[in-house]
């Protein structure tokens, strides 16, 4: 993937009002990187005029936590967040998850695959993001081969579009990629298709979230344009690293946010998010720092940005 021409995606088909969205997983509590991409897609919204849904993104029972998705709105609540309508879970839309699969199945952009992890070990490449499946299924399973997974074929599949943050991006997703799966062999739907379907369906206009999701967006936008669907525009914000360098997450022990330090944590977001938030409101109540942020807010000044240490870590 590299980002050097100028080519935009269409957005034709959109809706005209901003519609913005944040989609966390129920994996665990939110930390700080969850707060930096809340708070910018919110205030990006904001800006516009434009609507901010919240989107649980509850496809993957396996690696959920129990309760996570009741405690991410709470803290959500409490940061003061405000979504529009009922908030959306991914779970609710198995049909049409399915509808979309088998769309792509009718359109042969769709196969299915039998390799297991090992099969693609011995005999995939490594790509930028990982092992580049190496194409075996593509034409027919192999005899005596079983069905486990399904995959999007990207053949001569380049994806070009133009981030908020990050520039003109271009992508050979056959050669960086590969094949990549939708449905995985345990039945659950991939975490591409349904976003895509998701965001595509539910007339999301821009999609704002972390750079560690930038290398989602090539597929997501090769799905959307397998099954005529708008693309939203994109803007991918610096991720929050802790001193060693690695993304905050569960795996990285971030801790959870703490909505009795709301107020301190939002500021340092903003910060984060290189707004300038006024010291003197360090500790203003979360309201005050909400007006004031919704009248400066410029995403512009991430402009570039990858990633960035993150406060307290
Ligand atoms: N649910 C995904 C996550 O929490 C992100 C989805 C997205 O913003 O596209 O990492």
């Amino acid at each position: 993937m590299d980002q050097t021409a100028d080519i935009s995606t269409s957005s034709g088909g959109l809706p005209a009002r901003y519609r913005g969205r944040f989609a966390p997983s129920p994996t665990g509590p939110l930390h700080f990187g969850s707060l930096v991409a809340a708070a910018g897609s919110y205030l990006e919204a904001r800006r516009h005029g434009g609507e901010w849904w919240v989107r649980i993104d509850d496809i993957d029972p396996p690696r959920e936590q129990p309760g996570a998705a009741d405690d991410i709105l709470r803290t959500l609540e409490r940061f003061g967040f405000q979504w529009d309508g009922p908030v959306r879970y991914q779970h609710q839309r198995q049909e049409a998850h399915l509808d979309a699969i088998e769309r792509l199945r009718t359109l042969g952009a769709a196969y299915s695959c039998g390799c297991t992890r090992k099969d693609i070990t011995a005999a995939g490449h490594l790509g930028p993001n990982g092992l580049v499946y190496p194409g075996t299924c593509r034409n027919g399973l192999p005899p005596g081969r079983k069905p486990r997974s399904l995959r999007l074929c990207t053949r001569g599949i380049r994806v070009d579009f133009e981030d908020l943050l990050q520039g003109p991006v271009h992508c050979d997703l056959e050669r960086e990629l590969g094949d990549f799966v939708i449905r995985r062999a345990d039945g659950l739907f991939a975490y591409h298709l349904a976003a895509a379907i998701d965001d595509g369906a539910l007339g999301i206009t821009h999609v704002i979230r972390g750079h560690d999701l930038l290398w989602c967006t090539p597929p997501q936008i090769a799905i959307q344009q397998r099954l005529s669907l708008s693309s939203p525009t994109y803007g991918h914000l610096p991720v929050a690293v802790n001193a060693q360098g690695q993304k905050l997450s569960k795996q990285t022990f971030a801790p959870p946010l703490e909505p009795k330090h709301a107020n301190t944590l939002l500021w340092q977001a903003l910060a984060f998010l290189q707004q300038m938030p006024p010291p003197e409101l360090r500790k203003a109540p979360v309201s005050e720092l909400w007006s004031w942020a919704a009248e400066n807010w410029e995403l512009s000044r991430l402009r570039g940005h990858s990633q960035a240490l993150a406060p307290m870590v």
